[in-house]
């Protein structure tokens, strides 16, 4: 083995360099530590010292022995978690010597690498928008609820924001600004239930602040879904204490969440108080830019109490949804119930408890909350809440959560080795993609996921084309989840008919913006900051998402084969989807063929042509290119489905023979514009736009990825250049394989030369900024496709890390970015692990990333499990009843359960 020796001293990092463990050094450094730059920076240093050498892993020689973690060392008269930083800059595990020297060296590294693929850590207290990240990225929750990674003892401040977001609970609010009406639905903040603090001999509470907080060390373990925080205190009055947290969702009754609070005073004895609330003041206040907006949407109504357990019932404003929550306090240290005091505040209910303390010891105190709402099928009756709550506990709650989440990685876990970061990121989405959607899966509540998860209030909670990025993971593993998603779309399929009819077309015209619904939730005109003037905000007219849903049905269709969600649902989506775009298309006499026109693709810099008052742009290649798979696939499945069945969802789409006809006679005829290097057009006449100089524009502004800000803030528009936020003319290659795409192309009357697909990727990567998260994973995906594998990888673990290191500086804190999240599954299972399920069979072609050696992960196709083991030469696919996959050209069978190994040119 490989090592690097690391002594890291207050002004100094001495590093040995030991290519055989156990050997003398072969070489030394000696880097003093430069105070005037970062820790970061000064990190970077080792790094670029280190380069060329390899090493597997790191030794710390002098780590502070504390119990969260054994890497901690002190810089420049602060404290860092150096192993935490150097395996994120190094991708290897840092171990302790004293790990060493108590476990041995190999044991040592291999129970950290463990941990490492298992946690999402954090040490140190953070501010403003980067300790609101870490809150985002340690939310708790089962898709019912989601419950932001906040302090306990805080309250909604500049560094803190507690937020507790049901699925489903919206409600609008109004506001005047300027001479507008500007109305807002928000996905509500409910009554914040998670705060407890303590007090020591009847001072004031506990309130966070930097000067107490010596140490705070937080821990996401992403097997059990516990988040574990300890805390160092040392009060002005010179009391020190121990605090550990613990607080964990049930995954199974949703309704659920619990806390463990354990305090240890170290070097007092006295009287501890401890102060728990459910505090129904809050407000929407995650977003600093909506607080123009009326961000008030709760009515607290009723507040209860009885013995150790107290309730807080209110109701949203305008949606009217009642919600009931309850809190029980316990603690083994307080055995007299009725020493559990509470107080009603005029929104809220506070409990508070008294006991004496000796030093060393740890008294534990356990809050058990229960929220309920009268959302769907949800019952906020307080003897319902009542009820669970009796039933509630601790560690009930940790067990159940601990079951499903080792049932859960059991089926969906993704295990690479030879690469600890990518594995713990990729775990890491995947446990966000369930905390915003678990309980979905029970069909009892009325929601799907939101783009920003519940996981805090950007974009409000709505729910986007973003679905699509996730909706191939669900599918492939909890397809029940997925059908609930759909399900959530079919619901509002009377109100997309209503969207079209209202703007003149047929058929059913999705939300760019989906709430409570389905009507649109987008805004039409928003307020330029500088100017004070409302300008139009087009962004409903990205029609795609209609399609988008269509495809969502279609992969649920293509993977599960659920017959009956075609028959009673999908198909009558399909129709109603197809009939608002043959309303949309309108013939063109001159070219023959059809157009589309007054819509946007997902590159949100375009909203119109530059001086042009219509709003909306033609013939948008992506939209076009997934009208025209779309009528395909109708036809497809209409052969394929009973003639009863389809006739009964036709007739409920209002998809006549005439519609039909036009159907099949727009469907090929729809126009593109591709130039002679077989460029495809973004829109029609996207050539004629200039370029912009980003070059020029990087060393001005550094950051360029929100290039419409920067070339509005000089009074120009981006309509007006060739530059794009994210991924759009490409985007179909994105959701299908290139054949598919070409061929779709190709029946449309187009010709494209060879070459192509490369020419188009360069051409557009080189114009466009990664101004949405969504963007990078896209063009992942299409390098891969076009073995173009450094740059995928590039792209792709920025993507992969893209909330991890809040890459757009400050959005992370305002929830995850769920769709980012669901793609990089995507990726990693569809093109490094090669498993297309895009076919009839599952087709293999793997081309995994250099470094990793293995990548194993399972996946349902077609009522079949496979479990897939791939290397660099060798894939062993098993499946649990017989079966075919296919490489290249060739057909494998496979029996049940019998592990096939096939070897492949990697
Ligand atoms: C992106 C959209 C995305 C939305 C919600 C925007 O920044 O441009 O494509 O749907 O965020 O995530």
């Amino acid at each position: 083995m490989k090592l690097i020796r690391l002594r890291i001293e207050n002004d100094t990092m001495a590093i040995a360099y030991h290519p055989v463990s156990g050997q003398a050094a072969t070489a030394n450094y000696l880097i003093a530590y430069n105070p005037n730059q970062a820790i970061s920076e000064n990190l970077e240093n080792i790094k670029i010292r280190l380069a060329g050498l390899q090493f597997d892993a790191a030794i710390l020689e002098n780590g502070l022995s504390y119990p969260f973690s054994d890497t901690i060392v002190g810089v420049n008269y602060d404290r860092i978690d150096v192993g935490l930083a150097l395996t994120n800059l190094l991708n290897i595990p840092v171990v302790s010597q004293a790990a060493v020297d108590q476990l041995g060296l190999t044991a040592a590294i291999k129970a950290k690498s463990a941990y490492l693929k298992w946690h999402l850590d954090y040490y140190g207290q953070y501010h403003g928008v980067r300790n609101n990240g870490q809150e985002a990225m340690l939310t708790i929750g089962n898709g019912y609820l989601g419950l932001r990674g906040a302090f306990l003892e805080s309250h909604a401040d500049k560094d803190n924001y507690p937020g507790t977001y049901v699925a489903g609970v919206f409600d609008q609010e109004t506001t005047t600004l300027h001479n507008h009406q500007v109305t807002n639905e928000d996905l509500v903040n409910l009554p914040n239930a998670q705060f407890i603090t303590f007090g020591i001999d009847q001072q004031p509470p506990f309130q966070l602040n930097e000067h107490d907080l010596q140490d705070v060390y937080r821990s996401l373990d992403l097997r059990t879904g516990m988040l574990t925080t300890t805390k160092l205190i040392q009060l002005a009055s010179g009391h020190q204490l121990r605090i550990r947290s613990q607080k964990v969702a049930n995954m199974r009754d949703w309704h659920r969440y619990s806390i463990r609070y354990q305090v240890t005073p170290l070097n007092f004895t006295g009287s501890l108080q401890i102060y728990s609330e459910i505090d129904g003041s809050v407000i929407n206040g995650n977003v600093s830019r909506y607080n123009v907006f009326d961000q008030h949407h709760l009515n607290t109504m009723g507040i209860e109490t009885a013995a150790n357990t107290v309730y807080l019932s209110g109701q949203t404003k305008s949606s009217r949804i009642n919600y009931t929550i309850g809190a029980k306090l316990t603690s083994p240290d307080v055995p007299v119930i009725k020493n559990f005091n509470s107080t009603q505040q005029p929104q809220g209910v506070q409990q508070t408890v008294s006991l004496a303390v000796e030093a060393g010891k740890t008294y534990t105190f356990d809050k058990d909350v229960v929220i309920a709402t009268s959302n769907a099928h949800d019952d906020p009756q307080l003897t319902h809440v009542q009820a669970e709550l009796s039933q509630s506990s601790f560690d009930n709650t940790a067990s159940v959560s601990k079951d499903y989440w080792e049932h859960t990685w059991r089926t969906t876990d993704i295990k690479v080795r030879g690469d600890i970061t990518s594995q713990r990121l990729l775990r890491v989405n995947i446990y966000h993609s369930f905390v915003s959607s678990a309980a979905l899966e029970s069909g009892q509540l009325d929601a799907s996921v939101g783009a920003r998860g519940l996981h805090g209030e950007a974009y409000r909670g709505h729910v986007f084309w973003d679905e699509m990025f996730i909706l191939p993971f669900y599918t492939m593993h909890r397809p029940e989840l997925a059908k609930q998603l759909l399900l959530y779309r079919y619901r509002r399929l009377p109100a997309a008919r209503k969207n079209a009819q209202a703007e003149g077309y047929a058929g059913a015209m999705y939300p760019w913006q989906s709430a409570s619904k389905g009507d649109e939730q987008a805004q039409f005109t928003h307020l330029n900051p500088i100017t004070k003037t409302w300008d139009p905000d087009n962004s409903r007219l990205q029609r795609h998402v209609s399609l988008d849903i269509a495809y969502n049905v279609w992969f649920y269709y293509h993977v599960t084969q659920d017959r009956d969600f075609l028959n009673q649902y999908g198909m009558e989506m399909l129709l109603s989807i197809a009939a608002f775009w043959i309303s949309k298309a309108t013939y063109d006499q001159q070219t023959g063929r059809y157009n589309i026109s007054g819509v946007m693709g997902p590159d949100e810099f375009h909203e119109n042509y530059p001086n042009s008052t219509k709003a909306g742009l033609k013939n948008n290649a992506y939209t076009n290119i997934m009208v025209a798979w779309l009528f395909d696939i109708i036809t497809t499945f209409k052969a394929q489905m009973p003639q009863a069945g389809f006739q009964k969802a036709a007739q409920a789409a209002h998809f006549d023979a005439d519609t039909s006809h036009k159907m099949t006679t727009i469907g090929h005829k729809l126009t593109l514009e591709i130039n002679r290097r077989g460029i495809i057009a973004q829109f029609e006449g996207y050539f004629n736009l200039p370029t912009l100089d980003f070059q020029a524009y990087r060393q001005k502004h550094g950051d360029i990825s929100r290039m419409d800000r920067i070339l509005k803030a000089e009074d120009k528009t981006p309509d007006a250049y060739q530059v794009a936020k994210q991924a759009d003319a490409l985007m179909a290659f994105y959701n299908f394989d290139v054949p598919t795409v070409q061929a779709i192309i190709e029946k449309m009357g187009y010709q494209l030369p060879s070459e192509y697909l490369t020419h188009n990727i360069q051409y557009y990567l080189a114009r466009t900024t990664h101004g949405s998260t969504l963007s990078r994973i896209v063009y992942a995906v299409l390098n891969q496709l076009d073995d173009n594998d450094d740059d995928a990888w590039k792209l792709f673990s920025e993507a992969l890390a893209s909330d991890y290191y809040d890459i757009q500086g400050g959005t992370t804190a305002e929830g995850i970015h769920l769709g980012v999240m669901g793609a990089t599954l995507n990726l990693v299972t569809r093109n490094f692990g090669g498993i297309s399920p895009l076919g009839t069979h599952l087709q293999v072609n793997p081309q995994l990333p250099d470094h990793w050696q293995t990548l194993k992960f399972k996946q349902l196709f077609r009522g079949v499990h496979y479990v897939f083991v791939i290397d660099h030469h060798r894939v062993t696919v098993t499946a649990d009843q017989p079966s075919t996959v296919q490489i290249g050209n060739q057909q494998y069978q496979l029996q049940a359960k019998k592990p096939r190994t096939i070897t492949y040119n990697d």
